[in-house]
């Protein structure tokens, strides 16, 4: 008898995206199979986002094409949206069979099975330590570069996001967990491990008495022989410790790269979104950094159009984007989430000035992008193989220890190789090389 099939299709940030591996693994470990093809899945799980309004919007109309497919099937929402929207989302879309919570998708096996008592199943509450708990037992093999999750949730309360509310409290993995799981990727091929977490600098646990933090934990984790390279992401600039500081002096494992959201270049704007530092702080912040490793880059996110953003706000953010000269980042035009705090303030600014205050912005930070990686032109620079092209074989593809993409013209690597490459020419996007 054949196994009855699922398919997972994932929205939003990185954090997602690894739940979403997760998910494929709970999955199988029940006995169902992966099925590339939406239309013939028995199960359809759509793991959410709800940062982004269009997210959300189009989740609902991904599900309203998976309607139309002939195959009766399950429809699973889980994640954020699921979260924020709740039972709710059986009004909206009669065909929803589940609605989980992110802190609670290691449930959805006991969930598929309840179905046959109860053909709408809810679960929203936070029970992450015992997600955790389950999902350290579910350990899947990634690649060369692996995430771990080590951190979720948030206290910040930045007035535009929803993560404190979809996805509860600030909640730390302990380190022993931590430990083995590293152990099984590096065991499994594992050369990079990028640490995960809302909030991942504010990691801290008890362990037999002895406080924790991500410094702690990155030095433990570096003693692991077989690894290479270790990342952190998304860090928030007021946990950024001296502790942590210090370590990008000290640990060759970690790499001289690191993603820090400013958000706004204005101290005014920072205020109100409540992200609880200035531009002052973020500065120095940067300088600290800068004097514990010179070579290190900086990449930012930031939310153009807030409201009330000023032409001086503005200008604000191009000024700190010239002086930091962020290597890469991510830029968006605000949107309200129902719920937050900001939904409830006037925004004065018409669209077509957000879009072009982005599409300058945008076109700065793409030329400092560049300008960067120009650098690089016949320069010698470590890349960590990754994997090879599947569309070209010829080529195989890695990264700088600054995250820039490279693609290598050889016939002799392999993935997992970390390869010193002379650098011919480059793209704001991606350099190149051959060997
Ligand atoms: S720090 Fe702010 S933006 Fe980041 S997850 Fe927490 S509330 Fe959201």
């Amino acid at each position: 008898m054949s196994h009855p099939t699922f398919f997972v299709k994932s929205y939003g940030c990185q954090m997602n995206m690894y739940d979403s591996k997760k998910i494929v693994s709970i999955l199988e470990n029940k006995g169902l199979r992966q099925n590339k093809d939406i239309e013939t899945a028995d199960l359809v799980v759509f793991n959410t986002c709800n940062i982004r309004d269009k997210a959300a919007h189009k989740l609902y109309s991904d599900i309203g094409r998976v309607n139309k497919h002939k195959k009766e099937k399950t429809i699973a929402v889980v994640g954020c949206v699921a979260q924020a929207e709740n039972e709710e989302m059986f009004n909206k879309n009669k065909s929803i069979d589940i609605v989980l919570g992110p802190q609670s998708y290691h449930l959805l096996p006991q969930m598929i099975d309840d179905l046959k008592q109860n053909p709408k199943q809810l679960n929203t509450e936070f029970i992450v330590n015992e997600k955790f708990d389950y999902l350290s037992e579910q350990k899947r093999k990634q690649g060369v570069s692996s995430y771990l999750t080590i951190q979720e949730g948030c206290d910040k309360f930045c007035s535009f996001c929803v993560v404190p509310y979809t996805r509860g409290p600030e909640y730390s993995r302990p380190l022993i967990s931590l430990l083995n799981e590293v152990q099984f990727l590096t065991d499994n091929g594992a050369k990079e491990i990028v640490l995960l977490g809302q909030n991942v600098n504010a990691y801290n646990i008890s362990h037999h008495g002895r406080k924790i933090n991500i410094a702690d934990l990155i030095e433990e984790i570096s003693k692991n022989k077989n690894l290479e390279r270790i990342r952190y992401t998304t860090s928030h600039p007021i946990n950024m410790s001296d502790d942590l500081i210090k370590l990008h002096a000290t640990n060759e494992k970690l790499m001289p790269f690191l993603h820090l959201p400013v958000q706004s270049g204005s101290s005014n704007i920072l205020k109100k979104m409540n992200r609880k530092y200035d531009t002052n702080l973020y500065r120095k912040i940067i300088e600290k950094l800068k004097a514990a490793n010179s070579e290190i880059e900086i990449s930012s996110d930031f939310i153009i159009g807030y409201p009330g953003e000023t032409d001086d706000d503005f200008k604000k953010t191009l000024d700190l984007v010239s002086e930091i000269k962020f290597t890469q980042s991510y830029s968006f035009i605000y949107s309200a989430r129902p719920g937050t705090k900001s939904s409830f303030e006037e925004d004065k600014t018409p669209l077509s000035i957000k879009k072009e205050r982005l599409s300058i912005l945008q076109d700065k930070l793409k030329d400092i992008q560049f300008e960067f990686n120009k650098t690089f032109c016949g320069k010698d620079i470590d890349v960590l193989i990754e994997n090879q092209s599947t569309s070209n074989p010829e080529y195989f593809f890695g990264r700088t220890p600054f995250m820039q993409s490279v693609y290598i013209k050889s016939q002799e690597l392999n993935p997992g190789d970390v390869k010193n490459v002379n650098i011919s020419t480059c793209n704001h996007k991606n350099l190149y090389a051959s060997c």
